[in-house]
């Protein structure tokens, strides 16, 4: 079904080939993850917990996978357990630091307004079970001030999660000096880094956190798998009980192809993280140079501070889904925000966050791209969005009051 006189908008799609601009949803499996994944689904079947030699190889390549992982991110592979994904490494972390809190009487938590959902929804749990969450401000530019994480901090406090890198807007916060306080007050610190890792370099000892959450599917790996890495001396609480994988703090027998293809996706992403910073922020730069130009539109967070690959706007007098859809129409898939939020009509917590109006926060879009994009693409989407969000005004009453109101 067609809502829109899409002939009206005007060119075509590019080759008739979709431009896929929504790196921050997922990202596309690289062929090297793939080829690495494809024995331990024939030949290498083996369960890693079996004593026997098919089991044996099997565990070979789970530790193999291990090492390479905590290499990429400066751990001791001791410190990294595999979880289903971000979702879950994010669970695993505030339960555990909610538990350990709890066996000294410490039940408040620190936060920011515009974290993943995974915090955030963790945190509602916890609240509704006796914990106290303070939510702190990202101000206009979408970070957090080390300073307030000080002033937030109460002898009852057990944990300080804040976000490395916004899965929305981009933003950078500063970790380490967070970290530095926390360490100074005697204070857990974790960080959904699921936005960060194989984009940005991240390295736990330098940024002194002590619990960090990674997913695959955010760097080229596949889907459903992630891990936790849980600085030394930290005792993990499950999560998911059974057998003894995992060092008997995440059970159940081991995604073997995912860790595999996530170890090699980190590999890569890694030892081309410069090399490819320096080719999505120079996509970045023409997006933002060919669309900042719109009337009645702002760039959101900060402009230094951001991911090489995230770029996101808004455009006052329109709906974020109807240009969605009629950017889809034009093959380029984007998105007005998280993929956890699209499909509810509410705005952005993380634009409200940042202090932009309801209204506006309504007409967003989030541009998210990678190294698999291409220059040209980036040409087509400068050349087609204008257009789009020019037809959507001339058909939009909100637009029409918003021109009245400036005569
Ligand atoms: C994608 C994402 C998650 C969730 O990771 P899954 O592997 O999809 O569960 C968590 N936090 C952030 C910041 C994300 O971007």
């Amino acid at each position: 079904m067609l809502l829109f006189p899409i002939e009206k908008v005007g060119i075509l799609k590019l080759e008739n080939k979709v431009i896929y601009a929504d790196n921050a949803a997922t990202t596309k499996l690289s062929e090297n993850a793939l080829n690495a994944m494809m024995p331990l689904m024939t030949d290498i079947y083996g369960n890693p917990s079996s004593l026997h030699t098919v089991g044996q190889i099997a565990k070979e390549h789970l530790e193999e996978a291990r090492q390479t992982i905590a290499d990429a991110i400066g751990a001791d592979a001791k410190e990294i357990y595999f979880t289903s994904g971000g979702s879950e490494a994010d669970n695993q972390a505030i339960r555990t630091a909610a538990a350990i809190g709890a066996k000294k009487g410490k039940k408040h938590i620190i936060s920011s307004k515009f974290e993943h959902h995974a915090v955030l929804h963790t945190l509602n749990a916890l609240e509704k079970e006796g914990f106290t969450v303070t939510l702190l401000d990202v101000y206009s530019n979408g970070i957090v001030k080390p300073e307030d994480v000080r002033n937030a901090i109460t002898d009852e406090t057990c944990l300080v999660t804040i976000m490395t890198a916004n899965n929305e807007i981009g933003t950078i916060q500063p970790i380490s000096e967070i970290a530095d306080i926390c360490k100074e007050k005697g204070v857990l610190f974790h960080t959904d880094a699921v936005q960060a890792v194989g984009h940005i370099p991240v390295n736990v000892k330098d940024m002194k956190v002590d619990m960090l959450s990674v997913s695959a599917h955010k760097f080229h790996g596949p889907k459903g798998v992630g891990f936790l890495y849980a600085r030394k001396g930290i005792l993990l609480k499950n999560i998911i009980e059974g057998g003894a994988q995992e060092r008997g703090k995440r059970a159940g027998t081991e995604n073997m192809a995912s860790i595999v293809g996530m170890a090699a996706a980190l590999k890569d992403a890694v030892a081309s993280l410069d090399e490819n910073a320096k080719k999505v922020t120079a996509m970045r730069d023409r997006l933002i140079d060919g669309l900042k130009g719109i009337e009645r539109s702002r760039i959101n967070g900060d402009m230094d501070s951001r991911l090489p690959g995230t770029l996101n706007m808004c455009f006052e007098g329109i709906e974020g889904e109807s240009l969605l859809l009629l950017l889809d129409q034009k093959g380029i898939c984007a998105s007005s925000g998280s993929a956890c939020t699209s499909g509810s009509l509410d705005p952005s917590h993380v634009l409200l966050a940042i202090g932009v109006p309801v209204e506006i926060a309504h007409g967003s879009l989030r541009l998210s791209i990678s190294e698999y994009n291409t220059m040209e693409e980036m040409d087509y989407i400068v050349e087609t969005v204008p257009q789009v969000v020019k037809y959507l005004r001339s058909i939009s009453p909100v637009w029409e009051k918003i021109v009245k109101e400036e005569k």
